[in-house]
């Protein structure tokens, strides 16, 4: 194999992104303006959704749809302990109490039919992660949240171009929260956006997003000074356009990165079948992922020494996740221990992401799995 390193990520941004930043720079607006304006249009036709509403990560994109839901003190939200730390993180900074629930042992997503005996009469929302891209059983999950009167804010950091049973993120739940950090398949280095079906929550979380005043800084210099009010307690979470400028050539480009990333999984998938020991995440059938992590579980007592081996052999790895009720924060708070959430522990103790983006080509693809597979014998 090559002895050239594999980077874990490169991002995908071209000239004419770039050149979109430095047309921004020599406008009025670096803050926001008409190019996140026009990025929100265009997002929410992209999903087919009424709105969207940028922000300066998912993280407090998150944080801002359990605040406009007026969720806090006294209330759970159900999540899932298979995801980053932001998910259930912002439950805590919101006041109220994250619930976990277990995931599928075969795909890493929120065990749908768990939910149910999660809830108590203190529930207010369910908080699904479309976990490597594949997106949650949207139509269990909001027909349980239905049921029992529950908001759903979907974990869409793994990027918007996922679908399951006509589904789409921000479609089926009351929010889709995307995330445009630096790894994500949509990228601005540090963003988010959250997609919307209803309008009053769009103002809502608009104004959430700029300290509750009733005008944005672009509204309150259209023409002539005028007065602004501050209708609520809001915080400081708004996309500046200099970063919005990234977003919006690059929206028109995702779904040839996202074939190209399918490709380049299909290509593991068949390189990396029949290595004893080794098992790859399920897809489920009417579900298209954007396929932005792609992880190889292996013998738990064997990962750590794995992820060394496979960068030693010059690949770029990550793990993506360790089960987040075992990090000593929540098991101080919460009391949580190993054997809670058996299928959550298991994926945590096993998995490695290999590198998947749209540069890399086949010939790096096949140095990968080589590597994979001579890493493999450490557990033969
Ligand atoms: C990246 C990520 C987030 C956080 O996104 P930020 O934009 O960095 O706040 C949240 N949830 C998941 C599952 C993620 O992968």
């Amino acid at each position: 194999m090559s002895t050239r390193r594999i980077e874990f990520h490169r991002h995908a941004l071209n000239e004419e992104d770039i050149a979109e930043v430095t047309r921004v720079l020599h406008t009025l607006f670096l803050t926001s303006g008409p190019v996140g304006k026009r990025f929100e249009n265009d997002l929410a036709d992209y999903l087919g959704v009424a709105e969207s509403v940028a922000v300066s990560s998912c993280t407090t994109g998150m944080f801002l749809c359990l605040k406009a839901m007026g969720i806090g003190p006294g209330d759970e939200v159900i999540t899932t302990p298979m995801t980053f730390i932001a998910t259930s993180n912002v439950i805590i900074h919101a006041g109220a109490k994250p619930v976990f629930v277990d995931c599928e042992p075969d795909t890493g997503l929120i065990d749908a039919s768990a939910i149910e005996g999660a809830i108590t009469d203190r529930t207010k929302a369910i908080m699904p992660v479309h976990l490597l891209g594949q997106m949650a059983d949207m139509r269990a999950i909001c027909g349980t949240a239905d049921k029992h009167g529950l908001r759903v804010i979907e974990d869409s950091a793994h990027g918007p171009e996922c679908s399951r049973d006509g589904n789409r993120p921000g479609t089926a739940g009351d929010a889709a929260v995307l995330s445009f950090y630096a790894t994500k398949p949509l990228t601005c280095g540090e963003g988010g956006a959250i997609a919307v079906r209803d309008a009053e929550l769009a103002d809502e979380l608009r104004k959430l997003r700029l300290h509750g005043m009733s005008k944005s800084a672009a509204d309150r210099y259209h023409k002539a000074y005028v007065h602004w009010d501050m209708e609520l307690l809001g915080y400081k979470a708004n996309l500046p356009d200099i970063l919005a400028a990234l977003l919006v050539h690059q929206l028109g480009r995702i779904d040839g990165q996202r074939e190209a990333r399918e490709r380049i999984a299909r290509r593991y998938e068949a390189g990396l079948a029949n290595i004893p020991g080794l098992e790859l995440a399920a897809m489920r059938a009417e579900s298209i992922s954007t396929r932005h992590l792609f992880p190889i579980w292996v013998p738990a007592e064997h990962r750590d020494q794995t992820l060394v081996r496979l960068q030693e052999l010059g690949v770029g790895v990550a793990v993506n996740y360790r089960a987040v009720h075992l990090l000593s924060f929540y098991r101080e708070r919460y009391g949580f221990e190993r054997g809670m959430f058996p299928n959550a522990e298991s994926i945590g103790d096993r998995t490695i992401s290999l590198p998947i983006y749209p540069a890399l080509d086949d010939e790096q693809v096949d140095a990968v799995i080589d590597a994979v597979r001579t890493a493999s014998e450490l557990w033969q």
